[in-house]
């Protein structure tokens, strides 16, 4: 009520307004000058002294739904053009990029044991795991489900027998993931210069591999990942690939790398060592502009999971503390003893630079969601500015913002971040002036098969 019959409360709406309806604001307290840069005059000043609280608020710029729906649209939009400009131009990537050869590719996680799942055949669901003869496993459990599983079964994902499980084998898979990758690009830079009779190293001189990929928790816990793979000239994106570097070249190149790289982690105590390696699902597809999978379709798929995160699989949106009380937890059992599993192997000295105990609440993953190669297309970075651009032309219509030549002007800010986030009845007030989420206009685009 305070807030609302402030003097200063149109002031107040019109920052939040200008959040874009994020959930979580970040709040801002400083000063910026405007400075000519040949007389040194002050053109303009802005303060936050003469805001609402003495503070700007701005969004928070999450890229997870889970924390704030709105940023994160924005962020899935902006990934969304991102990996589209990379397959057919636009935002500063040229138009011939189109025709380069490239692929969706999907590399998996190999299983860690019997877990719940649900099969669509032909639009009916199928029984989970039905098997006649199924074996019993050591703790007395019937390795079967006949259950035809609804799409919100909390059960999806969950092992059969929790205690025959590998927990030890998906959060180290997760923790390891990144490396595998890393050996997978390796691995196919090779397969491609061995092909054309090159040295890896003269490799670049005739064409870089260019990818965007984005990883994809699973139900059960583990991390797969999708990504785009592109060949381009030497130049880029703006120079044509050697004609040897065919579609076909590309996905051998794919299913060879996959199969080819292992990453192993060394015994220790009672834990014998293990070599990980993709699972066996392993789908390459060409990308192509009107065929069965489109740039649309693949663009859409990737921005989809960028804007996800863990909690999918129901474990928390924060890091746990090794001191923290996982049964006090509101958890279901199979994300607890995923993360237990975290903890308890973080502890251990050798597996130390897998850094387990930080990353605990990720199930052990700690690499990045969504990733490009430096050329793949433009950047995130690069869509805020352009839209920034467009949120200050009204500043600059409207009188709040000078329009000054961008070369003889001098910036000069000062900012302190001064908390974030709205209270209980801010936020009622903010629900209902925000501009509801932007619909996914993208979304209409549809995503990939599943
Ligand atoms: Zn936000
Ligand atoms: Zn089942
Ligand atoms: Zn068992």
């Amino acid at each position: 009520m305070k807030r609302l019959n402030s003097p200063d409360f149109d002031r107040w709406a019109a920052q939040i307004r200008r959040t874009g309806g994020c959930r979580q604001p970040i709040h801002l307290r400083g000063r910026v000058r405007h400075l000519d840069q040949a007389t040194g005059q002050t053109l303009h000043t802005y303060t936050t002294a003469n805001e609402p609280d003495g503070l700007l608020r701005v969004p928070c710029k999450t890229r997870r739904a889970s924390r704030c729906p709105a940023c994160a649209e924005i962020y899935r939009a902006d990934t969304y053009h991102l990996v589209r400009a990379g397959l057919v131009g636009g935002k500063g990537v040229p138009w011939s990029v189109s025709a380069h050869p490239a692929t969706f590719v999907t590399l998996t996680a190999p299983s860690f044991g019997l877990v719940h799942t649900r099969h669509v055949k032909n639009g009916k669901v199928q029984p989970c795991h039905a098997r006649r003869d199924a074996e019993t496993c050591p703790h007395e459990r019937v390795m079967s489900c006949t259950v035809r599983h609804s799409d919100e079964d909390k059960r999806l994902g969950e092992p059969l027998c929790p205690d025959c499980y590998d927990y030890t084998g998906s959060v180290l898979f997760n923790a390891v993931a990144p490396e595998l990758w890393r050996r997978f690009t390796l691995a196919l830079r090779r397969y491609l210069a061995k092909a054309a009779g090159l040295t890896v190293k003269a490799l670049g001189d005739h064409l870089v591999v260019s990818f965007a990929k984005v990883a994809e928790y699973q139900r059960r816990g583990v991390v797969h990942f999708h990504a785009v793979v592109r060949l381009d000239g030497p130049d880029g994106p703006a120079g044509t690939p050697p004609s040897w570097a065919t579609a076909d070249l590309l996905a051998d190149a794919v299913r060879h790398a996959a199969h080819a790289v292992t990453v192993s982690v060394p015994a220790a105590g009672d834990r014998s060592a293990v070599v990980f390696r993709w699972g066996a699902q392993l789908d390459v597809r060409p990308i192509t502009l009107h065929g069965e999978l489109t740039d649309q379709a693949v663009a859409g798929y990737i921005a989809k999971y960028a804007t996800k995160a863990a909690e999918c699989t129901g474990t928390l949106d924060r890091r746990i503390k090794p001191t923290d009380d996982l049964s006090a937890l509101d958890l279901r059992d199979h994300p607890r003893r995923l993360i237990a599993e975290c903890l308890r192997l973080g502890a251990t000295e050798e597996l130390g630079e897998l850094r387990l105990t930080q990353w605990a609440h990720m199930l052990g993953f700690r690499g990045h969601f969504s990733t490009k190669s430096r050329r793949y297309s433009t950047t995130l970075g690069e869509l805020r500015a352009v839209r920034a651009d467009h949120m200050r032309g009204p500043d600059i219509t409207t009188g709040r913002l000078p329009l000054f030549e961008e070369d003889t002007v001098l910036v000069v800010a000062h900012w302190e971040y001064a908390g974030q986030g709205l209270s209980l009845g801010e936020q009622v007030i903010a629900a209902s002036l925000a501009p509801p989420p932007r619909t996914a206009t993208t979304a209409a685009h549809g995503a990939a098969r599943e």
